[in-house]
C-alpha cells in the first residue's frame, strides 16, 4: 500500500491517504462519480432541547454524493467503517504472513542418545513438556545422513505419530510399539 491506491469495500471506493503523523485515513469516494462522499450527520434526540438535533459526522450511517445528489448507506457508523477499511487492508497483509505458533512450543526436560555398536545408527529420545501435556520424541537414523525418522508419542492421544516430511518409521525400524499407562498399545510395523 503506497498511499495512492483505491480499494473497493462495501460497494464504495476508498482512497487510502496517510496523515502527517503516519496514520492511515481512508476517504470514501462515490463508485459512480468518483467524488468524495460526505457523511450525513444523523438526527439524534436531545432531551434538554426536547427535539431532534444533528449528531456527529463520525456516527453517520449514510454518505452523500454531490452529483444528483444521491445517498449511499454504509453497514456501520462512519468511524467504525473507516477502521474496518483499514483492518480489511491489513488483513490482506496478515493473511500472507508466516505463523510462529508458540502455543505448540515444547520445552525439552530430558534427553538421551544411544548409538549402535558399530556407530552407524543413532537413536535420540527426548521428553518434552508442552501446553498440550507431556510428549516423547524419538529421532532415529543413519549417522551422517540428513534423512531421519521422527516419532512423536503423546500420552493423552495414546498413539504414535510421525512427521510425513521425514523418513517413514518402517524405513528405520521393523516394529515400534508404545505401551500406555492404561495398558493400551499402539504400534507401527512393516
Ligand atoms: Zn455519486
Amino acid at each position: 500500500m503506497n498511499g495512492h491506491e483505491i480499494i473497493r469495500i462495501d460497494s464504495i471506493k476508498w482512497w487510502m491517504t496517510t496523515l502527517t503523523n503516519g496514520s492511515r485515513h481512508p476517504v470514501p469516494l462515490c463508485p459512480d462519480h468518483d467524488l468524495r462522499l460526505t457523511p450525513i450527520r444523523p438526527r439524534v434526540y436531545n432531551s434538554v432541547q426536547r427535539g431532534y438535533v444533528n449528531g456527529y459526522s463520525e456516527d453517520a450511517v449514510e454518505l452523500k454524493c454531490a452529483e444528483g445528489p444521491h445517498k449511499i448507506a454504509i453497514p456501520r457508523t462512519f468511524s467504525d467503517e473507516k477502521q474496518y477499511v483499514v483492518d480489511r487492508v491489513d488483513a490482506e497483509v496478515f493473511k500472507g504472513m508466516k505463523v510462529l505458533n508458540l502455543d505448540d512450543e515444547a520445552t525439552p526436560i530430558a534427553k538421551d542418545k544411544i548409538k549402535s555398536k558399530n556407530g552407524k545408527h543413532f537413536l535420540t529420545s527426548q521428553l518434552m513438556e508442552s501446553k498440550r501435556g507431556l510428549q516423547a520424541v524419538i529421532y532415529a537414523g543413519k549417522k551422517g545422513s540428513p534423512a531421519k525418522t521422527q516419532i512423536l508419542i503423546t500420552p493423552e492421544e495414546k498413539r504414535l505419530a510421525f512427521d510425513q516430511k521425514d523418513l517413514h518409521p518402517t524405513e528405520v525400524f521393523l516394529k515400534i510399539e508404545a505401551t500406555f499407562d492404561d495398558g493400551s498399545k499402539h504400534s507401527i510395523e512393516k
